[in-house]
C-alpha cells in the first residue's frame, strides 16, 4: 500500500493503442490520434472501453485511481519514432507525477508498430518498468487482434485480452483485469503467465467470435477459468497484416503461482486452435456478383461488407470498387460511407440542395480502386460528431469531422473527413439515414460491422474487393513474421 493511505490502494492509468497496418503507406500523424489528458479521462466512466472498465472497477472495489495519459487512433501505416517517443514519454511523465503507486494498469492493442520499434506493445511496458521498477505489478489490456511476443509478456504481470469480435467486452476484461491486479497487490494472488503460439495467421473475417472456429476455442477457455484452473486466459487471434516476429495467434494463461499448471492450458489451447485451422479459411464472392445478388435480393438491408477496405483493420476507407459496382448496376436504396475530406469540401461548397461535382475515394493510394466521378444533390452537411449506441464503445463520442451525405443516382453517400470503423447505427442515424429501411448497405469492416448491424441485417454477403484488407495473405511481401506459418505456408504437423 502506498505510504500514508493505511488501506486504500492507489492505482495509475493509461495507454495507448494502435493497430498498425505494416503495408500500409498512409501516414499516423498525431491529430489522427484522440488524446485525453489526466482527469479528463474520466469521460469514459461507464463506456464500453477500457478505461471506462479500469475506472468502473476502481470505483466499485474502492481504489484510489490516478489518469496520467490515453491516446487512441484507427488504424493506419507505423507510427514515426518520434511521435512514438513523445506518446510513450507522455504517458511515463503522467505516471512518474503520480508515483508513489500499488499497481500499474495499461490499456494498449497488442499490434502496435513504431518505426524502430516492432512490438512497439512490449517496448511501452518496458519503458514503464524502467520508470516503476521490477516490483511493481502492472496490468496490460490487449485487443483480440493483438501480436503477442514474449516481450509483452516478460515485462508485464498479468495480461487480459478481449474475448469477443466484434469487441463488445472492452470495459469487462479491464475491470477484470484491475480486479486481479489489485487482488495481486493485496497479496491474495501470484500471478504467472505462460504463452503459446500455434503457427497460425488467420484473417479478422475469420475471427467472429459467435461461431466457430473462434467460438469454440473462447468456450473453452471460459470453461478452464470457470473450473478454477486459471485465473484469467486470453485467446488472441493475431493481426495478420502487422509484420512482425509477433505476428501470429497467441494463448496467454494466467495461473495462481502454478506456471506448469499455465504452460499446459496455453498449450492445449493452441493445440485445439491448430485443429480448427480449416475453419479459419476464408472464400469471399467477387464484386460484381456480390452486387447482383445485393440487388436481386427480396428484402432489405443487405449488407455488402467490403472487407478489402476494412477500415478496422487499417485500410484507408476511401475504397470505390463497390461504388462503381453499385452505379454501373443501378442499384438503388444504396448507402455507403467513403472517407474523402476534399469531397466534402466540395458539398460544403454547393450548399445543402445544391448540385455538387466532383470525384470521390481512391485517393489515398492505389489499391481499393480508382476516384469515381460523381454528379449528385447535397442532401445533408453536418459536423460529425455522434455517440457510439454500442454495443462496442457504448458511450464513447465519434469525430469523423465534416460530414456530407450526397445522392447520386440510387446512392446516398455518405461522405466523412476522417475514416471510421463502421459498427455503430448512429454513424447513419446521426446523419438521417434509418438503417433498417435502407436496401442496401455497405460496410467498410470484416466483422466489427456485426456490433451494430447485425439485428437490422437481412441478409450479408462477404465481398472479395482488393486492398489492405485482402483476405489473400499470398499477396502481402512478408518479411518480419516468423516462418513457417499457417496459411502463409504448408506445415505437415504440429507441434
Ligand atoms: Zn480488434
Amino acid at each position: 500500500m502506498t505510504e500514508g493511505s493505511d488501506t486504500l490502494v492507489h492505482l495509475i492509468a493509461g495507454g495507448i493503442m494502435h493497430e498498425t497496418h505494416t503495408f500500409s503507406v498512409e501516414p499516423t500523424p498525431l491529430s489522427d490520434f484522440t488524446v485525453v489528458r489526466g482527469d479528463d479521462c474520466n469521460q469514459y466512466a461507464g463506456t464500453n472501453h477500457s478505461l471506462g472498465g479500469v475506472i468502473d472497477a476502481c470505483a466499485e472495489l474502492g481504489v484510489e485511481l490516478s489518469h496520467t495519459f490515453f491516446c487512441q487512433a484507427t488504424a493506419t501505416a507505423p507510427v514515426a519514432s518520434d511521435l512514438f517517443d513523445y506518446l510513450t514519454g507522455e504517458l511515463i511523465a503522467g505516471i512518474e507525477q503520480h508515483l508513489p503507486a500499488d499497481g500499474i494498469v495499461l490499456t494498449l492493442h497488442g499490434a502496435m508498430v513504431a518505426e524502430g520499434s516492432l512490438e512497439a506493445d512490449a517496448e511501452i511496458v518496458r519503458r514503464v518498468r524502467a520508470v516503476v521498477g521490477p516490483e511493481m505489478p502492472v496490468a496490460v489490456t490487449l485487443d483480440l487482434h493483438a501480436n503477442i511476443g514474449p516481450a509483452i509478456v516478460d515485462a508485464s504481470t498479468l495480461i487480459v485480452g478481449y474475448d469477443t469480435y466484434p469487441h463488445i467486452d472492452l470495459n469487462e476484461r479491464a475491470a477484470e483485469a484491475t480486479r486481479l491486479l489489485v487482488r495481486t497487490i493485496n497479496g491474495e494472488i501470484a500471478p504467472v503467465m505462460a504463452l503459446v503460439k500455434p503457427p497460425l495467421l488467420p484473417v479478422p473475417q475469420a475471427m467472429f467470435t459467435s461461431v466457430p472456429p473462434f467460438s469454440t476455442i473462447i468456450e473453452r477457455a471460459h470453461t478452464l477459468e470457470a473450473a478454477g484452473e486459471a485465473l484469467t486466459i486470453s485467446v488472441a487471434g493475431s493481426f495478420a497484416y502487422a509484420d512482425t516476429e509477433a505476428a501470429g495467434m497467441s494463448i496467454v494463461a494466467v495461473t495462481d503461482n502454478d506456471p506448469a499448471r499455465a504452460q499446459a492450458i496455453a498449450q492445449e489451447l493452441a493445440e485445439l486452435a491448430w485443429s480448427l485451422r480449416d475453419q479459419m479459411l476464408i472464400t469471399n464472392v467477387p464484386p460484381d456478383a456480390a452486387v447482383a445478388e445485393a440487388i436481386a435480393h427480396p428484402e432489405g438491408p443487405v449488407i455488402l461488407v467490403d472487407v478489402g477496405d476494412n477500415i478496422g483493420g487499417g485500410t484507408p476507407g476511401d475504397g470505390t470498387v463497390l461504388l462503381t459496382e453499385l452505379l454501373e448496376q443501378k442499384a438503388t436504396g444504396a448507402v455507403m460511407v467513403i472517407a474523402d475530406p476534399d469531397a466534402v469540401q466540395a458539398c460544403f461548397a454547393a450548399g445543402v440542395n445544391g448540385i455538387v461535382k466532383t470525384t470521390v475515394g481512391g485517393k489515398t493510394d492505389n489499391l481499393h480502386g480508382a476516384p469515381v466521378p460523381i454528379e449528385g444533390r447535397v442532401r445533408l452537411l453536418s459536423d460529425g460528431h455522434w455517440v457510439h449506441e454500442g454495443p462496442e464503445n457504448a458511450g464513447v463520442a465519434a469525430e469523423p469531422g465534416l460530414t456530407a451525405v450526397v445522392e447520386v443516382d440510387g446512392v446516398h453517400l455518405v461522405l466523412n473527413s476522417m475514416k471510421i470503423a463502421p459498427g455503430d447505427l448512429q454513424q447513419l442515424k446521426s446523419v438521417g439515414i434509418d438503417p433498417a429501411r435502407q436496401k442496401i448497405i455497405v460496410v467498410k469492416a470484416a466483422v466489427r460491422w456485426r456490433g451494430g448491424y447485425a439485428p437490422v441485417t437481412k441478409h450479408a454477403i462477404h465481398v472479395n474487393t482488393p486492398g489492405l484488407g485482402s483476405v489473400d495473405l499470398a499477396s502481402f511481401g512478408y518479411e518480419s513474421v516468423l516462418r513457417p506459418i499457417w496459411p502463409l505456408d504448408e506445415i505437415e504437423s504440429w507441434p
